[in-house]
């Protein structure tokens, strides 16, 4: 049975947080950003307030094998500071009987890094090349099998679970979601998950009219579950950057060398018929800022979108496509915004990505409720300035999206199940 951090008696207890604590660093190892531990704050002061003691585990990077580059070794003090006690650390996290055993209430211990193993993932690593199927079936059986120990061996060291790492809420790993087994009446959500599930159910469940999804990023491809989950909930869904361009493609447009997938013409043509069907308002860009290069310092050039000549491709959305957008959120009620609508990485083609960042920032300041995820919007809201101007802004790009897509989070699944 679920539990609620709140009401939950943490007296004497040792409660196991799968925090999400993959800050990034630079090359000599100094914190550049660290949001993620600042997010997890209130729910490990919440445990140490309550009379309990804290064993936090997490991911940083993507090591293959241990690798002190990778060590959370590097945060120890940052986490010390930000929750105002000591903290100390265990630097195998299949090894930490004894530190785990020692805590007293109040206390903290930090695991090192969970995918020094390979079991965390459960993913087989180190095969070669050339391996046949037959052996890549072995090893992935072999993980399979080593990763039962792994995880009751971190679930030993503690009373209770909590998941507080809404970034990987996605992945079914061993301290996301296989860990809740073994806390079948001690297992909860953190907050920063509670405010996370509770703001996707905000648009998806309880969205005031008009409801207007902003849709960008470069494929297709990647966000086609969300965009055809979105056409059953919003009103206007406005669909910019370069995956906007299969779509003018398929209408016949001449788009230059603007990105695009061939294969994904018949889905964007479905798309659009299905908005028409369902009446809802698809509003795709109608002019472009192109450029020759993939470069920051490129000439650029404003297109009809239907009409990009050849040697250009489409980079930023231009001022006429600008406008329509604003109207469409400016008038709406509910807000959910993922994804680029140019390449926003270069400086000279963010313009309609801050201009994006600006109006959903406006509508919230006019009553509407906006939530905001995936790495370059949030760069976006962050950059302007605009990040406690919106409603929410989430920590998962991914966990997001496979949330709108309609999927239940393995990591949540685990501790309401
Ligand atoms: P995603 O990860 O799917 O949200 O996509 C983000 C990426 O889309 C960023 O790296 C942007 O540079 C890229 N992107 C957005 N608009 C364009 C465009 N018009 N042409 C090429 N890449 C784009």
């Amino acid at each position: 049975m679920q539990q609620h951090i709140d009401s939950y008696d943490f007296t004497g207890k040792k409660a196991i947080v799968r925090v999400d604590f993959n800050v990034p660093l630079d090359e000599n190892f100094n914190i550049t950003d660290d949001t993620r531990i600042r997010a997890a704050v209130p729910t490990l002061k919440k445990v140490l307030e309550k009379g309990g003691s804290l064993i936090l585990m997490s991911h940083l990077g993507r090591p293959k094998k241990v690798d002190p580059k990778f060590s959370l070794k590097h945060i120890v003090n940052r986490v010390s500071e930000r929750l105002g006690v000591p903290v100390q650390f265990a630097d195998d996290c299949q090894a930490a009987d004894a530190q785990a055993a020692a805590l007293k209430p109040g206390e903290v211990l930090l695991l090192e890094n969970l995918r020094y193993y390979a079991e965390e993932e459960g993913k087989p690593r180190g095969l070669a090349d050339d391996a046949t199927d037959e052996e890549k079936k072995a090893a992935k059986k072999a993980v399979k099998e080593s990763q039962k120990a792994f995880v009751k061996k971190l679930a030993s060291y503690a009373d209770c679970y909590i998941n507080d790492a809404f970034g990987t809420a996605h992945r079914a790993h061993a301290s996301t979601a296989l860990i809740a087994e073994y806390f079948p009446n001690d297992k909860m959500f953190g907050y920063l998950m509670e405010k996370e599930i509770a703001a996707i159910d905000n648009v998806l469940k309880n969205a005031k009219r008009p409801f207007t999804a902003i849709i960008g990023g470069s494929k297709v491809s990647s966000k086609l579950g969300v965009i055809k989950n979105l056409l059953d909930k919003v009103d206007n869904l406005i669909i910019g950057g370069g995956m906007g361009y299969t779509f003018i493609k398929a209408q016949g447009g001449h788009i230059g060398n603007s990105l695009h997938e061939d294969e994904l013409i018949p889905d964007a043509l479905e798309v659009m018929k299905a908005a028409k069907e369902k009446g809802v308002n698809l509003s795709l860009s109608v002019a472009t800022v192109g450029a020759q290069e993939f470069s920051n310092d490129a000439e650029r050039k404003v297109f009809d979108i239907f009409n990009i000549p050849d040697g250009w491709e489409g980079m930023d959305a231009a001022e006429a496509s600008l406008e329509n957008w604003k109207k469409i959120i400016l008038a709406s009620k509910t807000i959910l915004w993922n994804g680029p609508v140019g390449v926003f990485e270069l400086p000279n083609f963010a313009h309609g990505t801050e201009k994006i960042a600006e109006y959903v920032a406006e509508a919230t300041q006019n009553g509407a409720w906006s939530l905001v995820g995936g790495g370059d919007s949030v760069a976006a809201v962050t950059k302007m300035g605009f990040a406690d101007k919106v409603s929410y802004v989430s920590t998962g790009g991914g966990a997001m999206l496979e949330a709108i897509e309609g999927k239940e989070l393995p990591g949540v699944a685990a501790i309401r199940g």
